[in-house]
């Protein structure tokens, strides 16, 4: 007998059809002996219009009431689960996640996982129920509500399946599985049967937006097998492991990640002295705006020029941070593009490989895209361009990769 934790996101429990769907798989699973844990989303849309009536009371409304607010949606979604589930004989209690006692610190909306009980789970499994868990919501050690943020019911699947040392974290989602890149951008788009955490953590930073990233680096840590799957149609999903299989078939590049969400911004002619980068860079850190692709160059006259992206909604604030840090340093002017894409490959096998950024970079001069910023991590390469050729680009690559077939370059 296995223990098998289900996750359903807020499409595949959108309506009281889609929960009855649900309820069957969940029967299905349990019925082949299995011990199911269930941990739901709230319905799709539910989380928003909460956030949008706190919105039009409040400009600023109490952190803590946000979080018993948003908290509820799930609490909607265990109840409804339970009772088809009941409906079809199968014995399941719900718990939001105070009842489980999933344990938080106190940063409300953002709330991290400190400890999980077990215990009340593990009762209730060998009662011979399914148990359905409210995700994304947790308690802190005053007893207060807290929750995880937006998307965080992957989180608290995957921290319930490290807890219980489940056999399996299912994801059901509205794809059926982790592709080689967007099918809606890219028509060849291959569903991966496999990928390594550390693929996923890096296409889900790069844009991918199949999964949470927390939870993926969690279930790395845990060592917790994961599987992205869809809740409408049958099938394999892929499998997100540790071990790195030893196929000489095996891609060098697994995936293309993409995503507008960023702008860019260039410090000019700032003097070029020991700390330069930390007075550019910490004044924007100070700001709470996450910096990410980073390019310094020499200029002419020990003058240096700093590149780097942020949050495209982080933009203008970055703009004021430094428009001061260019007058106390006395350098040449601020510019900023928010028109960009970044667009990146990632895979394990770029490890033993050399010459993959080359042929990246070829692939993309052969389609005439100018690259403005570049990047690179052990597994990933990653370049900044004009948004309006991303798809141009993701196409591109996919395809100097041989992403599609079967046969894989080497
Ligand atoms: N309901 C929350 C959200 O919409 C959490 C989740 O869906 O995972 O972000
Ligand atoms: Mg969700």
């Amino acid at each position: 007998m296995s223990l098998i934790v289900h996750k359903y996101g807020g499409t595949s429990v959108g309506t009281i059809e889609r929960i009855e769907a649900v309820a069957d798989r969940v029967s299905a699973a349990q019925r082949a002996g299995n011990d199911i844990v269930v941990v739901v989303s709230a319905m799709s849309g539910e989380t928003n219009r909460l956030l949008g009536l706190a919105s039009e009371l409040s400009e600023r409304p109490s952190s803590r009431e946000m979080d018993v607010l948003l908290s509820t949606g799930e609490q909607v979604t265990i109840a409804l689960l339970s009772m088809a589930l009941h409906k079809r004989g199968i014995p399941a209690v719900s718990m939001t996640g105070s009842q489980v006692k999933i344990e938080t610190d106190s940063a409300f909306s953002k709330a991290r996982i400190e400890r999980i009980d077990a215990d009340n789970i593990r009762s209730e499994l060998a009662q011979g129920r399914v148990v359905v868990v409210a995700g994304f919501q947790g308690v802190d050690p005053k007893g207060n509500i807290t929750t995880l943020g937006r998307g965080g019911s992957d989180t608290t699947a995957v921290a319930l399946a490290a807890a219980l040392s489940a056999d399996e974290c299912q994801i059901y989602t509205d794809v059926d599985g982790v592709y080689t890149t967007d099918p809606r951008v890219c028509e060849g788009a291959r569903r991966l049967d496999k990928i390594t955490f550390e693929e996923m953590l890096e296409l889900a930073s790069q844009g991918s937006k199949v999964l949470q990233i927390r939870s993926v680096e969690f279930a790395g840590k845990y060592n917790v097998p994961l599987r992205v799957l869809s809740s409408f149609k049958d099938g394999p999903g892929t499998l997100i492991t540790l071990d790195q299989e030893e196929d000489m078939e095996k891609p060098i590049v697994s995936g293309i990640a993409f995503t507008r969400d960023e702008a860019k911004l260039v410090v000019r002619g700032v003097p070029d002295q020991p700390g330069v980068a930390a007075n550019v860079l910490v004044p924007i850190s100070e700001a709470n705006i996450e910096v990410d692709v980073i390019v310094q160059n020499q200029g002419i006259n020990n003058t240096t020029d700093f590149s780097f992206t942020v949050a495209r909604r982080d933009m203008e604030a970055a703009i004021d941070v430094l428009n001061g840090v260019v007058e106390r340093l006395g350098a040449a002017g601020v510019e900023s593009d928010d028109r960009i894409a970044k667009v990146s490959i990632v895979g394990v096998g770029m490890r033993s490989h050399a010459g993959v950024a080359a042929k990246m970079f070829s692939a993309l001069a052969a389609d005439n895209i100018n690259i403005q910023l570049i990047t690179t991590s052990e597994i990933k390469t990653c370049v900044v361009i004009d948004e309006r050729y991303m798809e141009l680009a993701v196409r591109a690559l996919h395809s100097a990769f041989e992403l599609s077939g079967s046969k894989h370059s080497v």
